[in-house]
């Protein structure tokens, strides 16, 4: 198993799209997709592995019958659900390396807990309307809670509800796929954050220090209690 990087990508939507596509030429030894949806006529503009065809079919169906179009080595796999803290830790047993790309801030805290737990390092990335992030923690860098401190209690936006333009999920799952790459060449780029504005044209990258206080870092968070991901942000 020591060769062998078996990735575990969350979401099969705007963000994985171009991961998805990118990772089938790459030295992937297998790729598992978890999602639960269908594909929606209102999202194909920024979910670009799918086409008209395709409405109303499983999104990990495809995604995978896709991948396997384009695969010049990885086999995959798919996993039908939301990934969940029951089935989370399970899941990353059998895999190296965990990409998130999901559309509500639960499921990225979620994955940002469980990847930690498990050790498996954790590509994330989120965007709302022309704006968006992608970043790199490995288990022994910043985090995503280093970044976002926690679930904002209040109402927030997801990508589904304020939209996100198609051109904006492409270039931060290039930029994730590309974090992978790196991680699969044996870089270790932990704590990188990379931000993208297209209207400004800003393509920034800065890097995230661990905080002395984040619950994940410091020990605290050692489980995957159901109500820490329950507050504002159910897709
Ligand atoms: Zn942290």
């Amino acid at each position: 198993m020591s060769a062998a990087h078996r990735i575990l990508v969350v979401g099969a939507g705007g963000l994985s799209s171009p991961v998805l596509r990118l990772l089938s030429q790459s030295e992937a030894t297998h790729i598992t997709i978890v999602d639960d949806d269908v594909v929606d006529e209102s999202n194909l503009h920024r979910q670009t592995l799918y086409g008209p065809s395709d409405v109303g079919s499983s999104k990990i169906e495809r995604a995978a019958e896709a991948v396997r179009t384009l695969s010049t080595g990885p086999t995959v796999s798919i996993v039908e659900g939301r990934f969940v803290p029951d089935t989370a830790l399970g899941l990353l047993e059998e895999h190296t390396l965990l990409v998130e790309g999901a559309d509500n801030l639960a499921t990225k805290f979620l994955v940002a807990d469980a990847a930690r737990i498990a050790g498996v390092p954790a590509v994330q990335a989120g965007a709302v309307r022309w704006a968006g992030w992608a970043l790199c923690a490995l288990p022994d860098s910043a985090c995503l809670r280093c970044l976002f401190e926690d679930i904002p209690r209040d109402r927030i936006e997801t990508c589904a509800e304020a939209g996100v333009v198609g051109p904006v999920v492409g270039v931060l799952g290039a930029l994730q796929a590309a974090f992978v790459f790196r991680l699969l060449q044996g870089e270790r780029p932990g704590g990188e954050l990379w931000h993208y504005d297209a209207l400004r044209g800003a393509l920034r990258k800065t890097f995230v220090r661990r905080r002395r206080d984040c619950p994940l870092c410091n020990g605290e968070i050692q489980d995957l209690r159901m109500e820490r991901y329950t507050a504002a942000c159910a897709a």
